[in-house]
């Protein structure tokens, strides 16, 4: 316990106290972690909840990330791509249910470039003023997300996967590069995007150094946002046979996130709740604030397809407003309806206001 209100103080934490952590089997001294992760959530955020209405746009992808089940050389992956009309139809189901954050995610498909892209962020943009747009569509030039911000983009989400280049390796194909990961994150942070990392728990090869350099990397680079969730096999891909990521750990690392670096927006993430019933409960418990239900067309859920069994028509759906409402009050926390920014980018809006 000690070492935790040492981490608390300090945001920092050594290897071994992070060894330490991810693997004591003392229920008080996790227990005392989780309280003081929701502590630190609660001082920032009080107990609120911001939700994000996930548009699932295409699941082509141009890339064959060895994890992923929308990887292009996945044959048994059913492709869809959604038109322009059922976009903005998510969209306005969402804003009716009270999602003032659109996320428009996708595996990497050409079909929507810089021009058609920018024409869909433009329009929802003039649609919805008061919202916030989310865009998590991997790795494009700088000027492609220039473009974007330009546009009305004000949100980022790619995850760094790994802060260790010999272990991103193991996970990506040759033509992928750590490099450019990097680089992508440093220009979106510039361009003024509030901008979102994060990794997978329990990825193969990954090792307590390679989550420690993840830790270190959350602190230099200091991210709005940080997603993280259990890795979870998908069937057609080269890890298909690897174990699933450990819930516990997830919920550890939620906490260690929370406190090295208190102010960020953290989901407890659809895998958590695809791995446990509680799964997102249990993450808001741990000290995450944002959840992301699923706006995409239900026809189409099922086949964005990352890993096997993933969570598509429960709950989760954004349509069902009041199961999720009644599922976060069970955490003592409450779901609000705000676009929910990062305090640094709401302060700059206050200031401009002023
Ligand atoms: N193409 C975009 C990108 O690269 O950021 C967005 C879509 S990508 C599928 C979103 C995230 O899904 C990845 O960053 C990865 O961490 C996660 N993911 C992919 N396969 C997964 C798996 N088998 N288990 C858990 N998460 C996975």
């Amino acid at each position: 316990m000690n070492t935790i209100d040492k981490i608390r103080e300090h945001r920092d934490l050594t290897r071994d106290e992070l060894e330490l952590i991810l693997t004591t089997d003392n229920r008080d001294a996790v227990e005392y972690l989780r309280q003081s992760a929701r502590e630190v959530a609660d001082g920032v955020y009080g107990n609120k909840i911001f939700m994000r209405g996930l548009i699932e746009l295409s699941s082509y992808c141009r890339n064959d990330c060895l994890y992923c089940g929308l990887r292009r050389s996945n044959s048994e992956a059913v492709r869809y791509r959604l038109t322009e009309e059922e976009i903005y139809e998510c969209c306005a189901t969402g804003y009716k249910l009270g999602f003032r954050t659109f996320v428009l995610q996708g595996g990497e498909d050409g079909w929507f470039d810089d021009n058609r892209m920018c024409d869909i962020v433009a329009a929802i943009r003039r649609q919805y003023p008061d919202c916030a747009i989310t865009l998590s569509l991997g790795e494009r030039s700088r000027d492609s997300y220039q473009r974007l911000y330009d546009s009305g983009a004000n949100r980022y989400l790619l995850r760094h996967e790994t802060a260790d280049p010999a272990h991103y390796a193991r996970l990506h194909p040759s033509e992928m590069s750590f490099d450019n990961r990097m680089r992508c994150l440093q220009d979106l942070k510039e361009i003024g995007f509030q901008v979102g990392c994060g990794f997978m728990v329990g990825s193969p090869y990954q090792t307590v150094e390679t989550l420690w350099q993840d830790l270190q990397f959350i602190r230099s680079f200091q991210p709005q946002m940080v997603g993280i969730g259990p890795f979870i096999p998908a069937s057609g891909t080269p890890f298909a046979d690897r174990p699933a990521g450990s819930v516990e750990t997830t919920l550890r690392l939620l906490s260690l996130i929370r406190l090295l670096h208190p102010p960020v927006l953290l989901p407890a993430t659809t895998a958590l709740g695809t791995l446990h019933p509680r799964g997102r409960e249990l993450g808001i418990l741990a000290g995450a604030n944002v959840v992301m239900p699923n706006l995409s067309p239900r026809e189409h859920r099922k086949d964005y397809s990352l890993y096997d069994n993933k969570l598509c028509t429960g709950d989760e759906a954004a349509e069902c407003r009041v199961c999720l409402d009644r599922r976060i009050r069970t955490t003592g926390s409450q779901l609000v309806v705000d676009r929910g920014d990062a305090p640094t980018a709401k302060l700059k809006v206050e200031n401009l206001l002023n």
